[in-house]
């Protein structure tokens, strides 16, 4: 959804004559840094001087990381003072709501995803059917509040498109429209930066994310939300774990961070579920996963997984 005409930072005048600060923020393992070096390099190719300080060393997977980025003609400090954020581009909901402190009043651009990762250590009751605290604010309320706000599934379009990692290149698509670079420049540097094998989904994803811009619409009144209601079939839930063995790297995070200890590599150094009875649903291994190798699906007993889902995947199940 959006709101209002697109907001240009810096609008009026060309990027050499004034200092535009982007503020990048999201958790680990969505490619926050790689945005912001898309973002910097392209700055400097213009012959802008530009400052980057980002902060990621603390962030376990999972973790928050941000990056600011203040590009023009001279820029004297590298940090975004508090509400002076042309441009807040959130690659995670509640992260982008925990910085908003930041964006400019009224003129700042305001764009998420409205993919919701709740962290580790915000889950810590993970009992059945217990709901995760995240914010509650929904995307329609916050868009309404701000002079110019995106919000899409960005996740979405890049899974779409074949590769949900490359829904970062997906808001920088959005992100273009809102700075005054021209679009082939914006390609160029990310058919560099990108791995060579994502080249082609990368440049899809950065055009879809100019395109729906083109397309976004004023957001409807947001509806009162309904409170969670107890579901009669929460105990007859099958918690089935789906590895996409072709793309664990055997990193061991999943491992690490279930907390019933249901998961383990094998042999080759891959995931597999060891002790499926114990496992709650908490999706923490899904979340934490950097390379989106583990999928958690709750379904009723006997309930077919789609066709082709498990093709090269370990399936497993437990009931709940
Ligand atoms: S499933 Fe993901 S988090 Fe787990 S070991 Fe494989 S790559 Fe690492
Ligand atoms: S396997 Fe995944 S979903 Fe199941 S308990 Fe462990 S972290 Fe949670």
């Amino acid at each position: 959804m959006r709101i209002q005409e697109p907001n240009r930072a810096g609008s009026g005048s060309s990027p050499t004559e004034t200092v535009v600060s982007v503020l990048m923020v999201g958790v680990g393992g969505q490619g926050i840094l790689m945005v912001s070096k898309v973002l910097a390099t392209l700055c400097q190719a213009a012959g802008l001087e530009v400052k980057q300080s980002e902060v990621h060393g603390m962030a376990k997977r999972g973790g928050a990381v941000f990056s600011h980025v203040r590009f023009g003609a001279k820029v004297h400090s590298p940090l975004i003072p508090e509400g002076e954020a042309d441009v807040l581009l959130a690659l995670e909901w509640a992260e982008g709501l925990r910085w908003l402190h930041y964006l400019r009043p009224e003129k700042g651009v305001f764009i998420s995803d409205v993919r919701r990762i709740v962290p580790p250590f915000a889950c810590r009751d993970r009992g059945r059917g217990v709901a995760p605290r995240y914010a509650r604010s929904t995307p329609a309320e916050i868009i309404g509040r701000l002079g110019t706000g995106y919000a899409l599934d960005a996740t979405g379009i890049a899974r779409d498109l074949g590769n949900e990692r490359a829904a970062n290149t997906v808001l920088l698509g959005v992100l273009s429209t809102a700075l005054d670079f021209p679009e082939e420049a914006w390609l160029e540097v990310i058919t560099r930066l990108v791995p060579p094998k994502t080249v082609d989904v990368n440049r899809a994803a950065f055009l879809a994310g100019r395109a729906w811009v083109e397309n976004a619409v004023l957001p409807e009144p947001a509806p009162e939300p309904a409170p969670p209601a107890a579901d009669p079939l929460l105990g007859r839930i099958v918690n089935r774990l789906e590895i996409t063995r072709a793309w664990c790297k055997g990193c061991d995070i999943c491992v690490k961070f279930c907390p019933e200890r249901c998961l383990a590599l094998d042999a080759e150094q891959i995931v597999v579920p060891t002790d499926p009875e114990a496992c709650t649903g908490c999706r923490l291994c899904e979340w934490l996963c950097p390379d989106f190798a583990i999928r958690l699906h709750k379904e009723l007993p006997g309930e077919a997984a789609p066709a082709g889902a498990d093709a090269g995947a370990d399936a497993v199940g437990a009931a709940r």
